[in-house]
């Protein structure tokens, strides 16, 4: 589904991705983890076109682009089948949980009133908050309002998830919900890229694992290569520090 080769990113004059690689199936959960600063959200912005690469090839379903050179109209048009969900949420604050669902969709997608609300509802209940659709965010937990998010991503159907770092900003008895949503789309099939801390949650969703060093990919690999027989010693030393 998506192939990317290459990826380099410069902030100023301090190269932050020094040519990464990264192959995602359909159905695949490929989990991003590494050390603080060594890249890891700066890739995903990459593949989303939230950073502007300074070179690589991203193909997305059959077709290639440059990521240096695209144009804005294929950014667009790969967006409309993608999703990010952000550390923190990125909800509109003067709209109801519902509302933030319903807005892209009518905005962006061209449905009615009536059917954004009708998937709105559906979707709020898919995240385990039906009771919550006239809530504003100010008045929900962050696990909730990340579930909000997760709501709004799905609302677009998209074909890949990327997210980034999505508990980060919660404390630890709001995460499990969160993790527990995402475990859940993990089992219907949803091709995700996780960026995350949580390595015991990496561990049990993925299907692939990459370990981000300093910009480089230390090890990609199938998740139970990497997590129970990671071949390079830096990955099993990065993993013992959480065991
Ligand atoms: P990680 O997600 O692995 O913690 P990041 O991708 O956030 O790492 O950051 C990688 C490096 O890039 C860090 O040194 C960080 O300070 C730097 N960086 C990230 N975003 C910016 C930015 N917008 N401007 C300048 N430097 C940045």
């Amino acid at each position: 589904m998506l192939t990317v080769r290459g990826v380099e990113k410069r902030f100023g004059d301090e190269p932050v991705l020094k040519g990464v690689d990264l192959e995602v199936a359909k159905g695949d959960v490929v989990v991003v983890i590494g050390p603080s600063g060594s890249g890891k959200t700066t890739l995903l912005r990459c593949l989303n076109f939230l950073e502007h690469a300074d070179a690589g090839e991203l193909n997305f379903e059959g077709e290639t682009f440059n990521l240096a050179s695209i144009s804005r109209k294929d950014v667009l048009r790969i967006r409309r089948r993608t999703a990010f969900v952000f550390q923190n949420y990125n909800l509109f604050l003067n709209k109801t949980a519902l509302e933030n669902i319903t807005e892209p969709l009518i905005t962006a997608r061209g449905f009615s009133k009536k059917d954004a609300e009708e998937k709105g509802r559906a979707l709020l209940e898919r995240v385990g908050l039906s009771d919550r659709a006239d809530n504003y965010p100010s008045e929900l937990s962050g696990g909730q309002q990340q579930r909000v998010a997760i709501a709004r991503a799905l609302g677009g159907s998209p074909d890949i998830i990327y997210f980034d770092e999505p508990t980060s900003a919660l404390d630890p008895e709001l995460t499990e919900s969160v993790l527990a949503t995402i475990r859940s789309l993990a089992a219907e099939g949803m091709t995700m890229i996780v960026v995350t801390h949580e390595i015991g949650f990496a561990e049990s969703v993925a299907t692939k694992a990459l370990f981000l060093e300093a910009g480089r990919v230390v090890e990609f690999a199938d998740a139970d290569t990497f997590f129970r027989h990671p071949k390079e010693a830096r990955t099993r030393a990065f993993l013992e520090t959480f065991r």
